[in-house]
């Protein structure tokens, strides 16, 4: 069998969204000369990457036409080596590295009629436990702009009520006049912005109970000074770990952090590869890590993350926003980890133009994810999408 074409397809997207952040979904297609294909999403649907994702999977999709798609680890080796700026990193290479892998693993699935959990494998996990994720944004089909401590509450019942036992929230996202990201959170925090965030993960405590686990996400927008400052406060609210409390790429102040503060520290949505990860790991700098994988290396190169996380006792949550085919790309690598903590579920997966491109809509019941059992990662688009998206053929 071999690849004869690779089909980059860019599904329906905005340059900026209601908060002004672009979402670009982007997939790869591989095909092969006996009729059968895979599916994998490049991880950078969000954020300023639209043109580069689709540029540089031109030049990555030139290099399949010819290959033996089931030999996924030597094309990932060819990927980084061969193509001269491979095996410096960055994560728009990663990322596209990440779909062509993660669609050859499908496809090699759906050859042989199993899906990709098997072949990684087995099932470790037979359910995988979900959080709602990022509930600033309201919960629910509509995103929405939390401001006052009353719509803190109001987000946290809608996901109680959706079944979930975990939320995650950023309390310092947007400033009080409902602007995202605008607040200078950097250094020291003022006595508002601390009063503002306590009183939201109030909201959130007092409505979830003492049986509802909280993280708190940070998206980089503190430093370590911040960060140290806002855990102080946070700690009455006993959360579950804090993610992306500091810049994503400096593994010394994640690791300061971690010594200063008793709240677990998670990070890794912005990391790939197995060099990119490994300080934070053997440094013991991070509790947890969130490797995406359709940005960190894919299904091959995450395993052998994950696997290098195992003895230094970190655990993973993959860090999850994208299209369906992302989600369901997840679920099959979650299923096998043996150190796997709780799924990302994000508001975006509720959105009914985002589901409605993919012929199976894979959401959680009671707060648990079940594991698909078709074959590949049990995901694809639907005729309607796949005729719709703008197309760039290589063969
Ligand atoms: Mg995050």
């Amino acid at each position: 069998m071999k690849i004869v074409s690779v089909e980059i397809l860019q599904l329906a997207g905005n340059d900026g969204d209601k908060y002004g952040i672009p979402w670009n979904p982007t997939i790869v297609r591989i095909n092969t000369d006996e009729g059968s294909y895979g599916i994998g999403e490049i991880g950078l649907p969000m954020g300023n990457a639209a043109h580069g994702q689709v540029g540089l999977a031109r030049d990555y999709a030139a290099l399949l036409i010819g290959q033996d798609p089931f030999r996924t680890e030597a094309i990932w080796e060819m990927l980084y080596r061969r193509t001269f700026w491979g095996m410096a990193g960055g994560i728009l290479v990663y990322a596209v590295i990440s779909a062509i892998d993660n669609a050859l693993w499908d496809l090699k699935g759906k050859v042989l009629g199993v899906p990709v959990y098997q072949l990684l494998g087995g099932k470790t996990n037979d359910r995988l436990r979900t959080y709602a994720s990022q509930i600033q944004f309201d919960w629910g089909a509509e995103p929405g702009v939390m401001v006052t401590p009353d719509d803190y509450c109001r987000a946290t019942e809608k996901a109680i009520n959706n079944g979930f036992d975990c939320v995650k929230v950023n309390p310092i996202g947007f400033d009080l006049d409902g602007r995202w990201m605008t607040w200078n959170t950097h250094g020291v925090l003022t006595a508002e912005q601390v009063r503002t965030a306590s009183e939201r993960m109030a909201s959130v405590r007092k409505v979830g109970g003492e049986d509802l686990d909280i993280i708190v996400e940070l998206h980089c927008h503190t430093d370590s000074k911040a960060a140290v400052q806002l855990a102080r406060e946070m700690e009455q609210y006993r959360v579950l770990y804090f993610e992306e409390a500091t810049a994503p790429m400096n593994w010394k102040a994640m690791k300061d952090l971690r010594n200063r503060i008793s709240i677990p520290i998670a990070t890794g949505e912005r990391l790939y590869g197995r060099f990119g990860f490994r300080p934070y790991i053997e440094n013991q700098a991070v509790d947890l890590i969130q490797p995406d994988l359709g940005n960190a290396g894919g299904f091959t190169e995450v395993s052998k993350i994950c696997a290098m996380a195992a003895p230094y006792d970190v655990g993973v949550q993959l860090h999850l926003i994208g299209s369906p085919i992302s989600t369901a790309a997840a679920l099959q690598m979650e299923a096998v980890l043996p150190n796997f903590v709780i799924h990302e579920h994000n508001n975006t997966s509720l959105i009914p133009a985002n589901i409605d491109m993919c012929v199976n809509n894979y959401q959680p019941k009671d707060g648990y994810f079940t594991i698909p059992d078709e074959p590949g990662i049990g995901q694809d688009l639907t005729p309607a999408a796949y005729e719709a998206a703008a197309k760039i053929i290589v063969k």
